[in-house]
This record gives structure tokens, C-alpha cells and sequence, in this order.
């Protein structure tokens, strides 16, 4: 066999391939022995017998052989098969790890990277040789490599699980490089333990577009603070944590700028934001690093301060915030002293949600308002009280227009000399069925906050008018003034409305008045100038009330279509008491004069006063030393007594 097979003959070997046909020799001569003295007892016929069986034997041997070959050869072809597939797998699996899109890496249970593939490489930047051999984490991004190493650990206590995380990974040009990873063990080939498959996809642009989106949902375009979004989001955190904890604290601040509005009508819209956006940077610079300053829309901001020693420090911190804003700031050429008002409340009143405390907090701002501005308020319980009063009392002026809990008093304006009756301001009064009378100014402002003052005006407007009619069929030179809100004169339609009660009720031109305060003037000169003189046109004037208290500019006053200045009963009542007061009157009747316009005199009181103003050559007056407001069939009566008596 060796030599047929061209192999070495060696003794031993031969010995152990050839004995076996020494000992079928032995036994075939054993068995043919036998044969032989079993023919020579029994007869020739044994030997057939035993040829016959032989042949049998050997027949039955070599079939059996052929299919033990028949068996072994088809087994290696099945084995042949296996390993040509498995080959090709192997193919196919370089060929998918070569050429995927998705950066894929192969570590050793020691966590060493056995095998990297190209996308991988693009993605870190490097050759394969600087990854490989070398740790996977080391790839990692080191903030990131510590929470990777905990992920993996979690997944390979038995059973091992797939995982899936996203981290950064260390790419060359330093460059923020986020992927989203997929870790799968297997068992190391050579048994080493769990081998583990990386696929890594890069989602840096994704998570890029949406950080900027959160961005843009959570914070103010203008000013770069955060939004109202952004601020609930926080607060909702915060009130989390005190619930968790007791011994966290937070406050908020809610602030509104004063005067605002006033800045945007006479310096315009761009003045306005520059302010807006110095308020913002102020505050951020003067708030901790960890407070939360937001603007959550038009002039208002909010302030949230977390993790508070105690209450008080937060107070502190309001009346810091406030002294940054109020510093001087110059805006497109003018000085302008900022200020705001603010409201703060505070964790320990148990807030369940956000709203709650936004609503207190802007609650308590409104009672900073009220106590003369640029100021801090604390939150308290009242509050809530009086905001709910003030809301059933808006519900019940909208059910009161127009209906008989309310009436116009008329009161008599006087020519001081000689003194003789020139006409009457008409003035509201609204009796509530279960609060009695309610003062003017009360219900006009929250007629003006709630958008009633339209209506109201609308009414007083058409029964004034309505009066004055009926009085002058007896006198036609008689005069009413009726007050209207700066609202009234920026509102469409204004002005045709009034054109109609005048025809509807055949006025005299110029004898319908219309009173408009000072400050409402100058907050909104540019609507009401153009209102203004649309309405002159149509016969009706104006007098300035309560002049004296808005610091109107002198080269406006020139131009604006207006009859009469009214001054202000302060410094009428103070004649007496100071000659400052006289000095004022005494202004604004050279002012009246020089730009010939009517100067009335109201709040007149004393004798003395009434006198002061008539040595002073002041055109009328009105006060109660001269007549309280009346009612109507009152008025009616005053004019036919000062008609049948000669002047
Ligand atoms: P006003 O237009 O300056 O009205 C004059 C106010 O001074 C009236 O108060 C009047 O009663 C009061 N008064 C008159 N003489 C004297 C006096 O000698 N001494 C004192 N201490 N007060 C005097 P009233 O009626 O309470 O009105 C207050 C304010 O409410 C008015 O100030 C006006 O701005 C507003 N108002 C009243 N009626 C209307 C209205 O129909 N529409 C609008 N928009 N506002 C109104
Ligand atoms: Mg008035
Ligand atoms: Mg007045």
C-alpha cells in the first residue's frame, strides 16, 4: 500500500498495516484446515458447502463495502457543500462589512477592535491601522466613554443583549461627531468569550437641526432669553423638585416695564426693541448664573430663582434686578430711565402647577403697578380676592351700558367774567345695584383695560348729545364737553360715529366738546393728532383736561387743533397753598393766551382761589364753590334761571 501510495516503508508501521492480512491468512488456514478434516470425515459434499458458504460471505462482505464507500463518499460531499458555503458567507459577510454605508467594527472580548471597516474609518477620519489593535472605547469621546462602558457591562451580564445608545464619538478634526451605536455579542470563534459587533450611523446633522429647533421653540428671537415655552418647562421642573424635596425653594419674579407703550409711540417700534433687548441683557448680567430670565412676551419677563436659602434672598435679588434695569439708557438720542414693576411668590405656597404660579406672580406685579410703579410686591392671598372682585365687577359694567343703573350728571362750566353759565361737562355715574355709586375713575379704567370704554363712550356720547339738543332749542349758544378716552380716537369708525350723533341730532357746530386728559394725548399723539383733525372738521372741539400733569411739548401744543386748556384741579386747589401752584396756573393761562386758546380752570373751591383766577384774567371755570355736577332736570333748571336773569 505504502509503496503503491509512494510513501515512506517504515517496519513498524508496516508491521501494525499488514499484520491484520498475516492473522487472516492464520485463520483462512485454520478454517481451511478445518474444511479439509471435516471433508475427509464426512465426505467431498462438506467442501462444497464450505465453498458455496465462503463465496456467500465474501458477496455479502463486499456489499456491505460498497455501501460503507457509497455512505462515506456522500457524507463528503455534504461536508464539501458546507465549507463552499461557509466560504461564501464569509465572502458575502467581508463584502457587506467592507462596503456598508454604516461605520461597523468588530472587538474582542477585551474590548481590542479585531476589525474596523472603511465607513467607520471616513466617520473617525483615520486609517484603519490607527483603530485597530486598539481599544474601541478609546474611539469614543471621553465624556461619553464612561457611560458607554456602564452600557456595556449592563448588556453582557448573561444572557448578553443587544444594546443601542448615542454618544460621540473622538473624531480627527476634533469636530462634534454624534452616532447612533448598536452593539451585538456573539461567541469569540476560538472561545474567548463575547466578541461584540458595533454598527455606528451618523446622526450629527439630525441631532444639530433638532437642538436648533428646541432652540427656536424655547427661546425669544429678539432677545435671546428664553420663551414662555422655555420658562414653563423650567418652572415645571422646579415645582417637581420641591415636591420631591421639601427643602427646595424657588421664587419667580414677574415683571412688566413701565411705561412701555409710551416709548414705542414716540420713539417708534425700533426704540422700543432696543430697549427691550437692553433689559434683557441687563438682567441676565445682573441674575445668578443659575437663575432663569425669560421674556415671555411684549414688555414682560420673568425671573425664576431656584434652590434658596431662605425667601428674603430672593427679594434682595428682585430690588438688585430692578436698580440694573432703572440705570440710565440713551436710545436713538434721548435719555431714557427704564423701570419696571414686579411681582415675586414663592414655592412655600404649595403650587400644584405653573399657571398658578404665573398668575399669582403676575397678580401680585398688577399690585406693584398700583402702588405708583417701579417697584417689588410680594404675592399674598388678597390679592387673589381683589382680582376677583375686579372681574365681577367688568361682568357687571358690561350688563350696566346703556342700561338705568347708569346716567350722566351735568357740571356747569362758568365764564368767570362777568360769571355767567358757558355750558356743562357731562360725567358718568354708575349706581351698581348691590355696591351703590361707583367712582369714574374706577369703572373708565377698567372700561379701558377690558375694551368696554368703546361702548361707554358710545353712550355718553349719544345721551349728551341728545341733551344738548333739547337744551339748545332754548338756548342755542349752550355747550357741552364730554370726556373720551385716548382709545376712542385711535378706534375705526370713531370718527363717523361721531359725525352721525352730531347730524342725527342737529348740532351746532363747536358745541360739543370733547375732553381728552393729557396723558392719554402725549402717549398716543400720532393716531390722535390725525383723529383729531378729521373730527374738527366735522364741528366738534377740544379741550385738554387735567393739563398741567402730562408734560406736553410746547411746539406740539402749537399745532395740535385744540380750544381750550384745562388745568388741573391740583394745582387750582393749591392756589393757596404755595406759590409754586400759582406759578403753574400762572404759566399755563400766558400759554393759553399766547397760543389763544381758552383756559379753564377746574376744582375751583374757595372764594379766594375763584378770585386769584379772575385777577389772573382766566377765561372760566368750574368747581364746586361754583356748582357740584347735577342732574339733569337740575341743569334744565340752571339754564332758564340764567336766561330770565340779565347778566
Ligand atoms: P375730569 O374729566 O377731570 O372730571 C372732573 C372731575 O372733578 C369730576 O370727578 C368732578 O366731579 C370733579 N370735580 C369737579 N369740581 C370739583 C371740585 O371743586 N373739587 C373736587 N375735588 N373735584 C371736583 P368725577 O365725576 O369723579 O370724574 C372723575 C374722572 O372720571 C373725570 O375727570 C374723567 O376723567 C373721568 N370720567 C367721568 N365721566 C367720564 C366719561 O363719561 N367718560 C370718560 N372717558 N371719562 C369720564
Ligand atoms: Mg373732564
Ligand atoms: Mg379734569
Amino acid at each position: 500500500m505504502a509503496l503503491k501510495r509512494g510513501a515512506h516503508l517504515r517496519p513498524l508501521q508496516w508491521l501494525a498495516g499488514t499484520s491484520w492480512v498475516a492473522a487472516l491468512y492464520i485463520a483462512a488456514a485454520f478454517v481451511a484446515g478445518l474444511v479439509h478434516l471435516a471433508s475427509l470425515q464426512f465426505g467431498p459434499a462438506v467442501l462444497a458447502v464450505s465453498v458455496a458458504a465462503v463465496f456467500a460471505i465474501i458477496l455479502l462482505l463486499r456489499i456491505s463495502f460498497e455501501r460503507q464507500e457509497a455512505e462515506r463518499r456522500e457524507q463528503q460531499a455534504r461536508v464539501d457543500e458546507a465549507e463552499r458555503e461557509a466560504e461564501l458567507n464569509q465572502k458575502r459577510f467581508t463584502a457587506a462589512f467592507t462596503h456598508a454605508a454604516i461605520g461597523m467594527a468588530v472587538a474582542r472580548p477585551d474590548g481590542t477592535v479585531l476589525q474596523v471597516n472603511p465607513a467607520l474609518c471616513a466617520l473617525l477620519g483615520v486609517a484603519a491601522d490607527t483603530v485597530l489593535k486598539r481599544r474601541f472605547c478609546d474611539s469614543l469621546h471621553p465624556d461619553d466613554a464612561v457611560q458607554f462602558r456602564r452600557r456595556l457591562q449592563e448588556a453582557l451580564v448573561p444572557p448578553a443583549r443587544a444594546f443601542s445608545t448615542v454618544l460621540r464619538l473622538n473624531s480627527a478634526g476634533g469636530a462634534e461627531l454624534w452616532v447612533s451605536l448598536h452593539g451585538s455579542p456573539f461567541d469569540d470563534p476560538q472561545g474567548l468569550g463575547t466578541s461584540l459587533i458595533y454598527q455606528m450611523q451618523d446622526i450629527t446633522s439630525r441631532l444639530l437641526a433638532e437642538r436648533r429647533l428646541h432652540h427656536i421653540a424655547h427661546h425669544d428671537t429678539l432677545t435671546g432669553l428664553a420663551n414662555r415655552h422655555g420658562f414653563h418647562e423650567r418652572l415645571a421642573l422646579a415645582v417637581e423638585r420641591t415636591r420631591v424635596d421639601s427643602a427646595e425653594r424657588f421664587a419667580v419674579l414677574f415683571m412688566d416695564l413701565d411705561r412701555f407703550k409710551g416709548v414705542n409711540d414716540s420713539f417708534g417700534h425700533q426704540a422700543g426693541n432696543e430697549l427691550l433687548v437692553a433689559t434683557a441683557r441687563r438682567l441676565r448680567e445682573a441674575a445668578r448664573p443659575d437663575d432663569l430670565v425669560a421674556r415671555l412676551g411684549g414688555d414682560e419677563f420673568a425671573v425664576l430663582l431656584e434652590h434658596l436659602p431662605d425667601f428674603d434672598t430672593s427679594v434682595g435679588q428682585a430690588n438688585r434686578l430692578l436698580e440694573a434695569l432703572s440705570q440710565p439708557l440713551a436710545i436713538q438720542g434721548a435719555d431714557l430711565l427704564p423701570a419696571a414693576s414686579v411681582g415675586i411668590t414663592f414655592s412655600d405656597l404649595g403650587y400644584r402647577t405653573v399657571d398658578e404660579i404665573l398668575r399669582d406672580a403676575d397678580l401680585a406685579m398688577y399690585q406693584a403697578k398700583a402702588d405708583g410703579r417701579a417697584r417689588v410686591a410680594i404675592f399674598d392671598q388678597s390679592m387673589h380676592e381683589r382680582a376677583a372682585q375686579k372681574l365681577a365687577l367688568e361682568n357687571d359694567l358690561r350688563g350696566a351700558i346703556g342700561s338705568s343703573q347708569m346716567a350722566l350728571v351735568y357740571q356747569p362750566i362758568f365764564e368767570l367774567q362777568p360769571q355767567r353759565l358757558a355750558g356743562f361737562e357731562a360725567l358718568l355715574r354708575w349706581t351698581h345695584p348691590s355696591r351703590g355709586s361707583v367712582s369714574p375713575a374706577v369703572f373708565v379704567a377698567l372700561a379701558e383695560e377690558s375694551g368696554q370704554i368703546e361702548a361707554l363712550t358710545e353712550w355718553v356720547m349719544e345721551t349728551a348729545a341728545g341733551q344738548l339738543a333739547k337744551w339748545q332749542r332754548d338756548d342755542p349758544g349752550m355747550t357741552v364737553n364730554i370726556n373720551v378716552s385716548g382709545r376712542d380716537l385711535g378706534r375705526p369708525g370713531f370718527i363717523d360715529r361721531a359725525g352721525t350723533v352730531l347730524a342725527r341730532h342737529a348740532l351746532r357746530p363747536g358745541s360739543l366738546v370733547m375732553e381728552i386728559t393729557e396723558t392719554t394725548l402725549m402717549s398716543q399723539l400720532d393716531v390722535a393728532v390725525d383723529a383729531m383733525r378729521a373730527l374738527r372738521g366735522k364741528g366738534i372741539r377740544f379741550s385738554i383736561d387735567d393739563f398741567g400733569t402730562g408734560y406736553s411739548s410746547l411746539a406740539y401744543l402749537s399745532r395740535l387743533p385744540i380750544d381750550t386748556l384745562k388745568i388741573d384741579r391740583a394745582f387750582v386747589n393749591a392756589i393757596d397753598r404755595g406759590a409754586q401752584n400759582l406759578e403753574i396756573v400762572r404759566a399755563v393761562q400766558q400759554l393759553g393766551q399766547a397760543l389763544g386758546r381758552r383756559v379753564v380752570a377746574e376744582g375751583i373751591e374757595t372764594a379766594e382761589q375763584l378770585s386769584v383766577l379772575r385777577d389772573m384774567g382766566v377765561d372760566a371755570g368750574q368747581g364746586y364753590l361754583l356748582a357740584r355736577p347735577m342732574p339733569v332736570d337740575q341743569a334744565s333748571a340752571l339754564i332758564t334761571l340764567e336766561r330770565s336773569e340779565p347778566p
